[in-house]
């Protein structure tokens, strides 16, 4: 370990989405103090995929001072309200997860106890319709707004974005080196030391970032830190993507339509749409499993069909000697809510608030591996809840899904919801209270009680205030524009 040596000269290897957004951070908000490389090699290419985000992007961007309608131009970028689930619960169903808050607790009881309380006495309003944002994409309505009204976050086109952040790297100092990297050298401590390059060019290092995607070729080939896999919790190890032209304006969210062995995304860009199906290889052969997502896409196909293998899981210390491993290097949960950019939006953001000018501590070290596990841990419970509260039985796989163990992390809150309607949000933890409730009450679960703080209301008191909770948000919705107007008129590409 580099106890006593200054860091001066950050490395990061590998320019995927994961690359560049350490780069645009370290550079333009460090950039003064380190000399920023990254190196990247076009024979090998990034894994090409990851157009879906959540609402922490647009945080991570004005730390940056990256301008929203540049982006969005740039990106081919839309506007996401959340994720519309179809066939998660039963065949048939479907359910919203928005970003926004949904209606008004107390102090003492969430808004869920309230909503249960309206269904007993015959309020059968569904919950979505106690949130704007769920309320706006059924309407297929956006618009932004000073006062943060709407929770909102982007769908993008990956390649350009990682195009878009390398230009804004450069314009703050970063300095991009070209090459395939043949070999990592390491000092007798085991830290790394230099990546030499396939033209023979050294490029040496104070402290690496791994960026390199599945191969994980300083913390896993080189570092050898184990991995630990989810695979029993998260099963589908495989997926396909494949972009289609558009057919109908672009919507303001994510589509994941649950299939046979595993599920389907639609997420809608401006001048095209990302798609892709992700898939167990126990239950589904990769030639099938195109079948289905060919069977189940519209427009004219834009890029070949093609396999990608992962494996779910996090590596064992995301943190090793000199090396920080961010982006698919250092695990993957799988696609289902977008979570991949934010935990390395968050990751390179721990790093740079934690940053080791003076020499790296086992101290930092720890409190950076314990803080990242616990934040993808509960990422990874928030996906398996999506599998496995399920009623659906009609598939080898979704029997497996239904039965399996789940970490007793989620069994926990998932008896306390079933039992008492009770939810939380840890300390630490990325999904709110409310997107716990949505997906469990969306996934089919219903408590058995919830808490009587409202039973002292009158039926028609009950019934006005929900009423009025449900009017205003109906009548904020309706004012919107509509998104792919909105979309036009905002931000409109020009590729
Ligand atoms: P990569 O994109 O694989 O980049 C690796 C980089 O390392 C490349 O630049 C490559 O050239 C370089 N490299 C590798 N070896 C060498 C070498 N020897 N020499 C030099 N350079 C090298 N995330 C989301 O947030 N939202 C989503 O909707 C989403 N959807 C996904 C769907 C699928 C099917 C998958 C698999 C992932 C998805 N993700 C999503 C995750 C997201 O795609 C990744 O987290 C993101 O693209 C970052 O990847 P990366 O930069 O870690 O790796």
């Amino acid at each position: 370990m580099l106890q006593n040596n200054k860091i001066k000269k950050v490395v990061i290897a590998g320019g995927g989405t994961a690359g560049w957004v350490a780069a645009a951070a370290l550079a333009k908000k460090l950039g003064t103090l380190l000399e920023v490389t990254l190196v990247e090699s076009d024979q090998i290419g990034t894994v090409g995929v990851g157009e879906a985000t959540i609402p922490p992007m647009r945080i991570f961007h004005s730390l940056l001072g990256i301008d929203e309608q540049e982006f969005m131009r740039a990106t081919e970028a839309t506007f996401k309200l959340g994720i519309s689930f179809k066939n998660w619960g039963q065949v048939g169903d479907q359910y919203f997860h928005p970003f926004g808050t949904t209606g008004q607790g107390s102090f003492l009881a969430d808004f869920q106890h309230f909503y249960l309380h309206g269904k007993s006495r015959g309020i059968d309003a569904p919950f979505a319709e106690y949130c704007l944002e769920a309320q706006a994409a059924k309407l297929d309505k956006f618009a932004t707004s000073k006062n943060g009204a709407i929770n909102y976050a982007y769908h993008l086109d990956a390649t350009r974005y990682a195009k878009y952040l390398r230009k804004f790297s450069e314009s703050h100092g970063l300095q991009r080196i070209e090459g395939k990297i043949q070999q990592v050298q390491q000092h007798t401590s085991g830290d790394i030391k230099a990546l030499v390059l396939e033209s023979g060019q050294i490029v040496e290092g104070d402290l690496f970032i791994d960026c390199t995607g599945f191969l994980g070729l300083l913390i896993e080939k080189t570092l050898k830190v184990a991995y630990e896999d989810w695979t029993h919790w998260l099963p589908c190890d495989s997926a396909i993507p494949l972009q289609t032209a558009s057919v109908v304006p672009a919507v303001p969210y994510v589509t994941c339509t649950a299939h046979q062995a595993g599920w389907q995304w639609h997420i809608p860009l401006q001048h095209r749409v990302g798609n892709g199906l992700v898939y167990c290889s126990e239950f589904q052969t990769d030639e099938d499993a195109k079948q289905t997502l060919l069977n189940n896409i519209q427009g004219e196909i834009l890029t070949e069909p093609r396999v990608i293998k992962y494996q779910t899981g996090r590596r064992k210390a995301f943190w090793s000697k000199n090396c920080i491993a961010l982006g698919l290097s250092s695990g993957f949960v799988e696609p289902l809510e977008s979570t991949s950019i934010y935990l390395f939006m968050n990751g390179i953001v721990r790093l740079m608030r934690m940053f080791p000018f003076n020499g790296i501590s086992q101290y930092i070290v720890d409190e950076y591996n314990n803080q990242s596990i616990e934040e993808i841990e509960n990422v990874r419970d928030f996906i398996i809840l999506h599998y496995h509260a399920t009623d659906r039985e009609d598939s080898e796989f979704w029997r497996y899904c239904k039965n399996m163990q789940i970490p007793d992390s989620l069994a926990h809150r998932l008896e306390l919801f079933k039992h008492n309607a009770n939810a939380f949000q840890g300390e630490r933890e990325l999904f709110r209270l409310e997107s716990w409730t949505h997906v469990m009450f969306g996934q089919g679960i219903k408590p058995k009680s919830y808490h009587q703080i409202f039973s002292t209301m009158s039926d028609q008191e009950l019934s006005t205030h929900l009423a009025n909770i449900r009017r205003t948000i109906a009548s904020a919705a309706d004012k919107l524009p509509q998104h792919a107007s909105f979309v036009g008129q905002y931000c409109r590409s020009e590729n």
